[in-house]
C-alpha cells in the first residue's frame, strides 16, 4: 500500500506526497511550489524520486524544475501536453500502466480542463490523483476543451469503484457545495456530503480526499445523466453532455 501524505499550499491547492515502501520511490503529485514539499520530504527522511504531474497549470508544475535539479527526480507528465510539462522524462498517456516503484499506476486521458490532462489511479492502492477534473462536489473549469470532452473524462473517472478515494488538488469543497444545492436540492446523499463537510472545515480538517461512490451520488457534475439535474436546469432528460455544459456554465457565474 503506498503512503500518501498530503500538503496544502498555496491558498487552497494540495500537493501529495506518494511512498512505495517496497523500492523506497517517492513521488509528488503535482507540486505547486518546492519549498514545502521540501520541507516535508526533510522531515520524513525521504528522498524524493519522481515528479507526477495531471496538468500544465502554474499551480501543478511550478515546483518541477528545482525539485528535479535537487533530487533527479524523475518527472513523469502526458504524453498530449508534452511540450507545457517542465522538466518531462516519461510522457504517459491512456491505458498505460506506468510502474511507480513496484506500484502500478493506471493512467487515463481526461481532457477537457486542459488538452492533455491526466488521472493516476492506483487501483491496489484505492488512489486516484485527478488534478482539476473531478473534484469534490465540483469539477475544473473547461478551459482548453470541449463540454462533450469533459463529460467523458468525468464519465470514465466515476466508473471506477466505490471505494476509490479521490485525492483531487484543490480545496473548493465548500464552494462548490453552496452552487450545488441549487442545481440538486433534493438529494439527500448531497445534504448529507454537505452537513460532512461543514462539520470538517468548522474543525479545520481537510474535505479531501472523498470517496468515488460518494461523488457519483452527490457531485452534480457526475450527474448530468440524471432525470432531475435536467429538470433543474430546464433542460429534458437523455442529453448528458448538453446538462452538463449548463450546469458548468451556471457554475462559471455563480
Ligand atoms: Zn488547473
Ligand atoms: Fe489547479
Amino acid at each position: 500500500m503506498l503512503e500518501i501524505v498530503q500538503i496544502p499550499v498555496l491558498s487552497d491547492n494540495y500537493v501529495y506526497l506518494v511512498r512505495e515502501p517496497a523500492s523506497g520511490a517517492v513521488g509528488v503529485v503535482d507540486p505547486a511550489v518546492a519549498e514545502p514539499v521540501e520541507a516535508e520530504l526533510e522531515r520524513r527522511r525521504w528522498r524524493l524520486t519522481h515528479v507526477l504531474n495531471t496538468h500544465h497549470h502554474g499551480d501543478h508544475v511550478g515546483g518541477n524544475q528545482r525539485l528535479k535539479a535537487r533530487y533527479e527526480a524523475t518527472v513523469v507528465g502526458p504524453r498530449a501536453d508534452r511540450a507545457r510539462i517542465p522538466g518531462i522524462d516519461v510522457e504517459v498517456g491512456e491505458g498505460d500502466e506506468y510502474r511507480f516503484g513496484e506500484a502500478p499506476a493506471r493512467v487515463f486521458d481526461i481532457p477537457g480542463h486542459t488538452r492533455g490532462h491526466i488521472a493516476y489511479w492506483f487501483a491496489e492502492s484505492k488512489a486516484l490523483f485527478c488534478g482539476d477534473t473531478i473534484f469534490s462536489l465540483g469539477c475544473g473549469r473547461v478551459f482548453e476543451g470541449t463540454p462533450q470532452q469533459m463529460w467523458s473524462s468525468l464519465s470514465k473517472l466515476r466508473g471506477l469503484p466505490d471505494d476509490t478515494r479521490v485525492y483531487c488538488a484543490h480545496e473548493y469543497t465548500q464552494s462548490n457545495a453552496r452552487f450545488a444545492r441549487t442545481v440538486d436540492p433534493d438529494n439527500p446523499d448531497l445534504m448529507r456530503r454537505i452537513a460532512e463537510v461543514d462539520r470538517l472545515r468548522a474543525a479545520g480538517r481537510p474535505t479531501v480526499p472523498s470517496l468515488m461512490g460518494e461523488e457519483r451520488r452527490a457531485n452534480p457534475f457526475l450527474r448530468a445523466d440524471q432525470p432531475a439535474l435536467a429538470a433543474a436546469v430546464g433542460l429534458s432528460a437523455g442529453d448528458p453532455v448538453a446538462v452538463f455544459a449548463e450546469v458548468r456554465r451556471r457554475k462559471d457565474v455563480f
